[in-house]
């Protein structure tokens, strides 16, 4: 198929659309398309599948004054992929005769906003679905959501006085919130505040496993990882706390391999190491009777369901399967008592709720100009050299035929720095130029071995699509590490996209911008889009964006927070707009880096007095000036139409 050449659409269905974009692999079921040709969202009310189409969505929004880019949340997803985790971990329980529950908690860090976290809390309450909280910040968040005390609050990090001292006043009241240890020298601090306020401390370890996992998150794992004791810093924790007379106080033992862990063997892998220090512990008189497996739970971003970085060999029930089946062999052998099995999923509970939708603001295509019949005869000779070579380009002479393209082209510049050729016959060169590299792109699939020279030319003649977003402040993973997300047009899917293209973000950065995609063949560095329309907005939505893109986010050339829209989809396929959160404004983002709006505001006023006074604008003007400089101090920081 030829790079960018237009097709008729006629010959093009829904089903291919799929397949190109991959939906139906990386959807899960929640995400599809219509038989017209629209982006789908799916959730299950009370056992029902009731679909939604994207757009519709984003018409309400519309309707509403809410403006392109727009986070969308939907609130069913969230709720559903909960019931998800918790019902995997029960069945797999249930099947293997395991002696105990399962209790989930949510990292806070994977999502903090207070809209998710209070879904969570209030969705994960009838299974008791904790909270985890990496910092002081995030007890406070989880003091104030959790509802019940059945539910877990799980403390990691460095805790100070003032962090250890809330959790106890927390115990206190009959929160059953841990402290786990990252080192051991959290511990004196933990006994002397304990013994000051007269409240028992529920204390877990942090473990550093010997088992390593694949994917990004590689060092998070084995020997190398930052996080966690070491086996003799355990033992020194066994032995203060004997000392103490508090070992009955140690009641978790705590692990986590690395965040989307691909591979199955490594949990399994993980799981049965930990729970030989589990064994250990508990010989060494410890009570325990949890057992944290931290999180990892992967999210198949690329729906290839294989070990690649951005996908999982494994299904949600697997994992569970795999977890419960490990633990309850390893402590049957010992005869030791199941624990209570946690886990903190944050990644594979959050990332699907969440879709990032722009609009496109302008292509850059690489097409040729129109190119003339015929050169007239008085055209510089190398002009004529490089229109004959346009005519010439097979699959046998391509690689002869670029080198000359290149080379006439060359010559052409050249001749026009000296002041030998126009403008008009430089611009007709870079044409012809672009229009036989365009011939060669279009041989190079029949090509068994295409140049190592050539490989990039479909990349190089691609379109740029220039979305509203920013990538910095929305899908800063994308930029930081590489992640893939899946991207597709959210309507039009029913038409043939004929052209490929790379997407650029509206800063003025050129690491702003996606290259990389997922495709049914691997990765590739274009993604096929259509043909803009005139009169008609073009929608992209990045899917899978719930976990870690939010809070990362920075304000590259002022771009601010986006709009939020929270939609609750009803079992008669209508929708209700629970929540809206408009984004930052040009002030806010202003305020932010320091600036105080009113101080600018006021200047820019002295300015216009001054231009009054010499006569360069009327009053009536300074009037309007003033009005658009405010109104555009309370605007979106993104591309208003
Ligand atoms: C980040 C983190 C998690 C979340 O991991 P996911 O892979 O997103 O589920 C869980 N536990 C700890 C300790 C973490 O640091």
């Amino acid at each position: 198929m030829s790079q960018n050449q237009p097709h008729s659409a006629a010959d093009w269905s829904v089903e291919q659309s799929a397949d190109l974009y991959s939906v139906k692999q990386w959807g899960a079921g929640y995400f599809d398309l219509s038989d017209n040709g629209d982006a789908t969202v799916t959730v299950n009310i009370k056992g029902e599948k009731v679909s939604v189409a994207i757009i519709d969505i984003v018409k309400g929004m519309q309707e509403r004054g809410m403006e392109m880019p727009c986070i969308l949340r939907i609130e069913n997803l969230l709720d559903y992929r909960i019931q998800q985790l918790n019902e995997a971990f029960a069945n797999a329980i249930k099947d293997a005769d395991y002696q105990n529950h399962y209790r989930g908690v949510f990292p806070i860090k994977v999502n903090q906003q207070c809209h998710v976290v209070e879904e969570i809390a209030t969705f994960g309450q009838r299974y008791n679905h904790g909270l985890e909280a990496g910092s002081k910040a995030e007890l406070i968040i989880a003091l104030s959501q959790l509802k019940d005390n059945n539910s877990l609050i799980i403390c990691n990090g460095y805790k100070d006085a003032e962090f250890i001292e809330l959790g106890l006043y927390a115990r206190q009241m009959g929160v059953q919130c841990f402290f786990v240890l990252e080192t051991p020298a959290e511990l004196p601090v933990i006994l002397e505040r304990s013994a000051a306020l007269g409240i028992e401390p529920l204390i877990g370890v942090r473990l550093r496993l010997s088992t390593t996992v694949d994917g990004h998150w590689q060092e998070d794992s084995g020997d190398r990882s930052i996080f966690g004791l070491s086996t003799s810093a355990l033992l020194d924790v066994v032995d203060q706390l004997k000392a103490n007379d508090k070992l009955h106080c140690l009641q978790m033992l705590h692990t986590h391999l690395g965040s989307q862990i691909p591979n199955i063997r490594n949990v399994r892998t993980g799981v049965a190491e930990a729970c030989r220090f589990y064994a250990g512990l508990v010989s060494e008189g410890a009570p325990l009777g949890y057992l944290d497996l931290g999180g990892g739970l992967a999210v198949d971003y690329e729906g290839s369901s294989s070990n690649s970085t951005h996908s999982m060999n494994y299904q949600l029930d697997e994992y569970c399967v795999n977890i419960v089946e490990t633990v309850k062999e390893t402590l049957d052998a010992m005869a030791i008592d199941h624990p209570v099995l946690v886990s903190e999923s944050g990644r594979a509970t959050v990332a699907y709720s969440s879709m990032l939708l722009f609009n496109v603001l302008d292509v850059r295509d690489h097409k040729p100009g129109q190119l003339p019949d015929s050169l007239p005869e008085d055209t510089i000779e190398v002009l004529k050299n490089l229109f004959s070579v346009l005519n010439t380009v097979t699959p046998k002479n391509f690689q002869e035929c670029y080198n000359d393209s290149l080379y006439y082209r060359d010559e052409v510049r050249d001749l026009f720095h000296r002041g030998q050729a126009t403008l008009r016959e430089r611009a007709l060169a870079e044409n012809i130029n672009l229009a036989i590299l365009d011939k060669i792109a279009a041989i190079l699939p029949s090509i068994a071995r295409v140049p190592a020279e050539l490989e990039n030319l479909p990349e190089l003649l691609s379109d740029i699509y220039y979305g509203n977003f920013s990538l910095f402040q929305s899908l800063p993973d994308v930029w930081a590490i590489d992640q893939i997300f899946p991207i597709m047009p959210i309507h039009r899917l029913d038409e043939k996209p004929t052209r490929d293209a790379i997407i650029a973000d509206i800063t003025c950065d050129c690491d702003g911008k996606i290259d990389k995609f997922s495709s049914p063949a691997g990765y590739v560095n274009t993604l096929p889009l259509h043909p803009l329309k005139p009169d008609e907005e073009y929608y992209l939505g990045v899917f899978l964006v719930g976990a870690y893109q939010e809070t990362l986010g920075d304000l590259h050339n002022l771009f601010g927070d986006t709009n939020v829209v929270s939609v609750k989809i009803n079992a008669g396929g209508d929708f209700d707009f629970q929540r809206e959160f408009e984004g930052d404004s040009i002030s806010d983002v202003l305020s932010y880096v320091e600036y105080s709006p009113s101080t600018m505001l006021e200047q820019f006023r002295k300015k216009a007095e001054v231009a009054v006074r010499e006569g360069k604008i009327s009053v009536a003007m300074r009037k309007q000036m003033l009005k658009a400089f405010r109104d555009s101090l309370q605007g979106y920081t993104y591309f208003e139409r």
